[in-house]
């Protein structure tokens, strides 16, 4: 048995079935490129779902982290630590937001703003006690904790999970005119992704973000933008809402924001939301630990001074081009913005997901049907060409 087939061997034989992993076995990394236990190399277009925009072991994000973990790693919130406050000024800055709140992975950032959304109906806006309902949109995904499996419209996702937690109502995604019906008295918060990802990068029609912020400024309900997969230079902005000039009341933040280094997730909002914490009330005891601060301090200056988001609009926009004149049978849609690009099929997508990684091009596929191109935002041209021509060799075009 080789070292590959032991890796998989031993994780197939101890471990949760819960994923079903492409059959590589992943050694060394660096930038765009992995490589696997045979040394064989393959270009990463999957970017661990959005976690590596800075692509594999950037050097100064890994300095950071070197720096830091000879210093001190952990210290928990009960004591104050040297790392935290320069990291929340460092997000404060990017996301022009007043307070910040860290916690670890996406699922808990998006719990934490739940809880924010409805603390602040209850405190601020007199909605009577338990009866705040967050609107949320058919094919969401903001992780797998059972408050977000209880808002999900996923069969898969919920299946025996139960019982699931009220207070969420589902309308579909892009309809404005639902999501106008949806709002009442006890509407707390919209929550929404600005472009599904897990859903197969799907992008709402132009004006519908706009049309949800001022839905929300008219009820008085928060807009909690989950900027987890799209945030931090992905779709070709800083953010996702930046496409309609939409500041939400609260950004979802993660993935990237770890630098693809350490978990690290945080909600940005300003105080008269984050005020509705008082000590006592939530917390992590990792959150807001000093390695994975001083790894994300490092991980959104090198989002700012690579100029990432500007890298992906201008690549992303070339590579959609490129693809456009892919016209093979099996293709029902293209679509992206920036450097996040979803090919969605009329067939399942994960034979050709197969076939992309013996080209030596690592893509994953989401809801059977879709290829998600989602490649590290440090990416050249020519790399690009590398992965573009071998999307035209497997869809048959030249
Ligand atoms: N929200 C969105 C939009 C996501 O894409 C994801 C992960 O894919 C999450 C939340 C959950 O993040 P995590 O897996 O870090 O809990």
């Amino acid at each position: 048995m080789n070292r590959a087939q032991k890796s998989i061997e031993l994780a197939e034989r101890y471990g949760a079935r819960n994923y079903h992993p492409l059959p590589i076995v992943i050694s060394s990394a660096e930038g765009v490129w992995v490589q696997d236990t045979s040394g064989a190399r393959y270009l990463d277009m999957l970017s661990a779902y959005s976690a590596l925009n800075q692509g594999h072991r950037h050097p100064r994000i890994i300095a950071a982290l070197k720096e830091q973990a000879d210093k001190v790693t952990i210290t928990s919130r009960a004591f104050h630590n040297e790392t935290l406050g320069l990291f929340y000024e460092k997000l404060a800055a990017y996301t022009g937001k007043e307070r910040i709140l860290p916690m670890n992975t996406g699922a808990e950032a998006v719990e934490t703003a739940v809880k924010a959304a409805r603390r602040y109906a209850y405190d601020v806006r007199g909605i009577a006690d338990s009866m705040a309902e967050i609107i949320v949109f058919e094919g969401n995904f903001h992780g797998r904790t059972l408050t977000a499996t209880s808002f999900s419209s996923t069969p898969e996702y919920r299946r025996a999970f139960g019982p699931f937690m009220p207070g969420f109502r589902i309308v579909p995604y892009g309809d404005p005119d639902a999501l106008s019906a949806a709002f009442n008295e006890n509407t707390a918060a919209v929550l929404i992704e600005p472009i599904q990802g897990e859903a197969g990068i799907r992008i709402p029609p132009a004006g519908f973000l706009r049309q949800a912020a001022t839905l929300c400024a008219k009820h008085g309900a928060l807009l909690i933008a989950d900027e987890i997969q799209t945030g931090f230079g992905r779709t070709g902005k800083r953010f996702a809402c930046d496409w309609e000039q939409v500041v939400p009341d609260i950004y979802v933040l993660g993935k990237a924001l770890g630098g693809g280094v350490t978990p690290i997730s945080a909600i940005a909002a300003d105080a008269a939301i984050m005020n509705v914490f008082e000590p006592g009330s939530h917390g992590s005891t990792f959150g807001g630990n000093p390695l994975s601060c001083a790894v994300a301090t490092a991980a959104i200056a090198v989002i700012q001074e690579e100029k990432l988001a500007e890298r992906s609009a201008e690549l992303g926009d070339y590579m959609l081009q490129e693809l456009s004149s892919l016209s093979h049978p099996d293709i029902k849609e293209i679509r992206g913005r920036g450097l996040f690009i979803g090919i969605e099929l009329h067939t399942r997508a994960r034979p050709y997901c197969e076939k992309l990684m013996q080209l030596g091009l690592l893509c994953k596929e989401t809801h059977d049907s879709v290829i998600r191109l989602a490649p590290p935002l440090v990416i050249t041209k020519v790399e690009l060409e590398y992965a573009i021509e071998r999307l035209k060799s497997v869809f048959g075009s030249e």
